[in-house]
């Protein structure tokens, strides 16, 4: 469904010249410029006299990408190519997915962000900082792109597994938004990334010279709140009808901006909405694989933090579907943490956690007497056959804990969605060994593929990566002019995924699409979600069929592609 690649050029009029063309990345071509665009644009001898393709180009490109001796410098030539030139940037990283998106993304990116203000060579998107405050309506006028429709926004303080980056998860964003342009064909001119600057709690930033953000610990309680209640107020001002996301925010504060704002905009929090509707997704395929029925099954999640409780809430809503009734379905999921079952004695118990949370006395396995009962107690107690992993507990699921998921069933579902490597709860390799083979795996990051039986089989691991879900969810919303994004928008999400298994044609296949499909992916997933949209009568009226929705997505999914320019003087 996506469009063609070699499609003729379009004409586009424009009013830069020179320099000043040349240093806009969103129209740069470079050595692609022709003759005549030269001779209308100004550019002899502003660039060497070979006139080049993108063909060429994408060759010179990945050429001097693979002499970049390390992940963190093929990530700044990547990030250095984006500020220059994005048609040959997202040109480049579609012809080699697999291998650039763990650059371009999780998890190189967290080592990015660990060294942003080291590496820092040109601004990209916005910093709001806290003592610039009283400035955000200015901030935002300065904003070059007058049509922002997706922005990506985080406060550091919870980047990847990492925690408190400061400034310096600012990396973030600008990730987020490269995937939405890459596999959800947003185009990149109506995206903005933004840093809300409230201070930081790492030492090593406050104490580091080079640190680029506010140097002062972070603000939190009221002033943080109206903080960012003026951020989003202006926001919703400037870019009427934006979709923004919430990236990387603590716990404390997640769920919290996302209950306050998800009724007043268009807006969802990717690591409790995005993370749950991929989970989700791989445990239907991974149930259909092993002939379980979803409702039959008792679920456990091991971290029960905002993915964790995003996994559970969305797996009673299908649960729910599957005809349990709520309390049914909450009976089905079982959440630990650092001090075991979540029980309704648990010390610090959050108020989301508590609809989950076990009465000891009517446990039928030995609970009463005692207030810690661990993972391997609960998955023997509950007879899981689904164990999902949000700890960034790295190797939490020791070898007692797998083989107890092997007795209770014969494919075990067993999901380390840790990151990065060294968070994931489990190796894939022991998980399979320890299972005689019979795990069905997926994690959080990428992993190659296991060899079993003496290398006769291969299985091959599914990335639950979040790439999956929120650049799909961003074209549905934005092709459908969907007003607000609802949860029931990511069940659409996860289920519409969940058929695009290829587990559920091959034996040993990963249980979720290859990266390299990722666009066609993405395309099906925003066209259930603006069914839903449609359907929940939040969408634009003029959607008002499939037909209508398909040709607005057709119309909205960008391919990076050269227009031909031509001077237009103002
Ligand atoms: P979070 O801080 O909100 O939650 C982590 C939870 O783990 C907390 O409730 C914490 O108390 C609990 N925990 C800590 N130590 C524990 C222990 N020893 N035993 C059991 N539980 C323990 O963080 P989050 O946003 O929920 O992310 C958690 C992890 O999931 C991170 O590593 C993140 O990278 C990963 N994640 C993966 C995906 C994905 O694969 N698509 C998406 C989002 C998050």
């Amino acid at each position: 469904m996506t469009k063609s690649v070699d499609a003729p050029e379009v004409l586009e009029e424009i009013e830069l010249r020179g320099v000043e063309l040349l240093t806009n990345p969103l129209y740069n071509k470079g050595t692609a410029f022709t003759e005549e665009e030269r001779d209308d644009l100004g550019l002899w001898g502003l660039l060497p006299p070979h006139v080049d393709n993108i063909h060429g180009q994408i060759n010179r490109a990945y050429q001097a990408f693979e002499m970049e001796p390390s992940d963190l410098e093929k990530y700044i030539f990547l990030r250095n190519l984006q500020d220059h030139n994005e048609v040959l940037f997202y040109r480049l990283l579609m012809e080699h997915i697999p291998e650039m998106m763990p650059i371009i993304y999780t998890p190189v990116v967290g080592e990015a962000c660990q060294k942003f203000s080291h590496i820092f060579r040109q601004r990209r998107g916005i910093f709001v900082s806290y003592p610039d405050r009283h400035r955000i309506p200015e901030i935002l006028n300065n904003v070059p792109c007058r049509k922002v429709r997706v922005i990506v926004v985080t406060d550091g303080e919870r980047i990847l597994g990492l925690g408190d980056q400061g400034t310096d998860g600012m990396g973030i964003p600008i990730g987020k938004l490269s995937l939405y342009s890459l596999c959800g064909g947003i185009d990149p001119a109506t995206t903005l990334p933004i840093i809300l600057d409230v201070g930081t709690d790492n030492e090593e930033r406050l104490e580091d010279p080079l640190y680029i953000g506010w140097r002062n610990r972070r603000i939190r309680d009221q002033r943080y709140d109206d903080f960012v209640e003026e951020f989003v107020e202006n926001v919703v001002a400037k870019f009427p009808g934006v979709l923004l996301q919430w990236e990387d925010f603590a716990n404390r504060n997640a769920r919290r901006l996302l209950e306050r704002y998800r009724d007043r905009l268009c807006t969802f929090n990717d690591d409790i909405q995005g993370t749950a509707a991929v989970a989700v997704a791989a445990i239907m395929s991974a149930l259909k694989v092993s002939s379980m029925q979803e409702a039959d099954q008792n679920y456990v999640i091991f971290g029960a933090g905002s993915a964790g409780i995003g996994i559970a809430e969305l797996l009673e809503t299908s649960l729910m579907h599957k005809g349990l009734s709520r309390t049914q379905a909450r009976e089905r999921i079982w959440l630990v943490d650092r001090y075991g079952l979540i029980h309704s004695e648990t010390p610090d118990l959050q108020e989301v956690q508590r609809p989950y949370a076990r009465d000891l006395g009517k446990l039928s396995f030995g609970g009463e007497a005692r207030t810690e009962l661990g993972l391997l107690e609960v998955v023997r107690g509950a007879r899981a056959g689904v164990l999902i992993g949000c700890s960034g507990q790295g190797n939490a699921f020791h070898q007692d804990v797998v083989e107890a998921m092997a007795a209770n069933c014969e494919r075990p579902i067993i999901f380390p969605l840790s990151n990065p490597n060294a968070c994931c709860e489990g190796e894939p390799a022991q998980i399979l060994a320890w299972s005689g083979g019979r795990a069905l795996v997926a994690t959080g990051s990428p992993f190659g593929p296991v060899s079993l039986d003496s290398g006769i089989s291969s299985i091959e691991i599914g990335q639950c990566n979040n790439c999956y879900i929120f650049p799909g969810v961003g074209l549905g919303v934005i092709a459908s002019g969907a007003t607000r994004v609802t949860d029931a928008m990511f069940m659409k999400a996860a289920i519409a995924l969940s058929e695009l298994s290829p587990a559920l044609s091959r034996p040993g296949a990963s249980l979720l699409p290859a990266l390299s499909d990722i666009r066609a992916v993405s395309n099906k997933i925003a066209f259930s979600v603006g069914m839903e949209a449609v359907k929940s009568g939040l969408s634009d009226p003029a959607i008002d069929s499939e037909e209508a929705l398909s040709a607005r997505l057709e119309k909205t999914m960008w391919y990076p592609r050269y227009k031909r320019f031509k001077f237009r003087s103002s």
